[in-house]
């Protein structure tokens, strides 16, 4: 008789967050993977997304059967995930854990579920289901962080999306960072070599998957050398010669957009323009962050890029962090001209935010500054929509009223309709246009629940009963 494995996406329950972009909700492809390495001879598989249905009910029982079960796990998903794990232990069924959090705190997840899987988790899991079979799970897998030859077993998608009838899925084409940014906790969990998949098995893939919406998974699709630049030109080629047109976008850095032959050939493969980690327009901010690939580019040259990518007809979607060290009260207002004379498309940010083990959350630790260390449950603040440790160059009262400011005057149904005219005008693209209008109002529910979050903590008086306990001052900008 086959043997039952369920794969749960936890979801903080009231959350509202990035996953909730309407346009762009999309499978977790990492289960998705999961499923295409499990043998279906001797397993059946079900998928719990908690975006859509509980794993537990309001009386913290599991709302399926099971054998096993896995579960994934952002940060913030880790207090979620471990209840789940919880009740799987009530009620007798083993789990594992993987994903950013487990390898990240892997020392706390072995306290939570029966095992735990570290790097590359299609390395193990076979090993790990027969391990299991034979009643011998060990407490740690650990898959390193090898050449991407495995990923040529494409994850099943058509199961996700049986399920959940997802509109968008996403798809892996490279793995990994070579930077060092202080915030980041890609090259913790997907290792510190930039790793690249055979750009004929990336486009076997995306002509063999039905979706139309494709988002390219990775941090940096486009690569940090000239191999790796041109190995993306030659993938984007590769779509356009073969005429694969999706309506893709994905996430990497300012130098893409100074390639005029790659944007091109994004273009004519359906690329809706793409996310850039601007994170800031002050370079004392971005020496602080350790942003590498931005001081290389040079922030006098994002302008360019930015003209650039409009002329190929794409959209440009930046991400800025705020309550960085160095940022000033006059950020906010610095930023918003600057977003708006160079006609950003999409907004989206986060808040600061150490994740663990990165250099930040231990600069953080040290200097004593982190305002919430009740673990696991804490770590649900530790999502970029809150603020999770104290300001060094503006006060809370200040903090609150940029982040106003710039919802006054980015979001909000009138200044989104304005944005939407200002991008057809630059862009000529009705259809990216409106993209990236679908993306800003979905967005902008978004920073309102940060809002929320920022006004709740300051009306617990949390803040600034720290910053009084531990005699923490705000430093004057220099
Ligand atoms: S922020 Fe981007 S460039 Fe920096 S370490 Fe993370 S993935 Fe690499």
């Amino acid at each position: 008789m086959k043997k039952k494995l369920v794969l749960i996406n936890p979801h903080p329950q009231g959350r509202y967050g990035e996953e909730d972009i309407r346009v762009i909700v999309q499978m977790p492809l990492n289960l998705a993977y999961i499923a295409a390495h499990t043998p279906r001879d001797e397993w059946e598989i079900d998928l719990i997304d908690e975006t859509r249905d509980d794993a537990i009910d309001e009386n913290g029982k599991l709302t399926f059967d099971a054998d096993l079960v896995g579960i994934t796990a952002l940060t913030y998903q880790a207090g979620r995930g471990y209840k789940i794990a919880e009740a799987c232990r009530r009620a007798g069924i083993k789990t594992v854990m993987g994903g950013t959090h487990a390898i990240t705190a892997t020392v706390e997840a072995v306290d939570h579920v029966d095992a735990v899987v570290t790097g590359e988790v299609e390395m193990v899991w076979r090993r790990l289901l027969s391990d299991f079979k034979e009643g011998k799970l060990q407490k740690l897998y650990d898959g390193g962080f090898p050449e991407l030859e495995y990923l040529k077993v494409w994850p099943d998608r058509e199961w996700a999306h049986a399920k959940y009838g997802y509109k968008y899925s996403s798809i892996i084409t490279t793995k990994g960072c070579p930077w060092r940014c202080e915030f980041c906790s890609v090259p913790l969990a997907q290792g510190k070599t930039f790793r690249e998949r055979d750009v004929e098995d990336v486009l076997n893939e995306m002509e063999a998957t039905p979706f139309r919406g494709l988002m390219f998974a990775e941090d940096n699709f486009y690569g940090y050398k000239p191999e790796s630049n041109e190995r993306a030109r030659k993938l984007f080629k590769g779509m356009v010669d073969r005429g694969i047109y999706k309506d893709w976008f994905g996430f990497t850095q300012f130098s893409t957009g100074h390639d005029k032959e790659a944007l091109k050939y994004m273009g004519d493969s359906g690329c809706l323009g793409f996310l850039i980690g601007m994170e800031s327009t002050d370079e004392q901010v971005l020496r602080k962050m350790r942003k590498g690939s931005n001081l290389k580019t040079g922030v006098e040259n994002y302008a360019s890029a930015i003209q650039n990518i409009h002329d190929a007809g794409m959209i440009v979607w930046a991400s800025v962090i705020w309550g960085a060290d160095f940022q000033t009260k006059d950020c906010f207002k610095t930023m918003t001209d600057y977003l708006l004379e160079h006609s950003i498309d999409v907004l989206t940010f986060g808040v600061h935010c150490p994740f663990p083990e990165t250099a930040l959350y231990k600069r953080m630790v040290q200097e004593n500054r982190l305002l919430r260390t009740d673990f696991p449950d804490d770590w649900q603040y530790y999502d970029t929509a809150n603020l999770t440790h104290t300001l060094s160059h503006m006060t809370l009262d200040e903090f609150i009223e940029g982040m106003q400011y710039l919802y006054d005057h980015m979001y909000g149904e009138e200044n989104l309709k304005k944005r939407f005219i200002e991008t057809l005008k630059r862009n000529g693209n009705r259809r990216t246009a409106m993209f990236a209008y679908k993306v800003g109002m979905d967005w902008d529910k978004v920073f309102r629940q940060v809002l929320r979050n920022l006004y709740e903590l300051r009306e617990s008086g949390l803040y600034q009963k720290v910053v009084k306990e531990r005699g923490l001052m705000v430093a004057t900008a220099a």
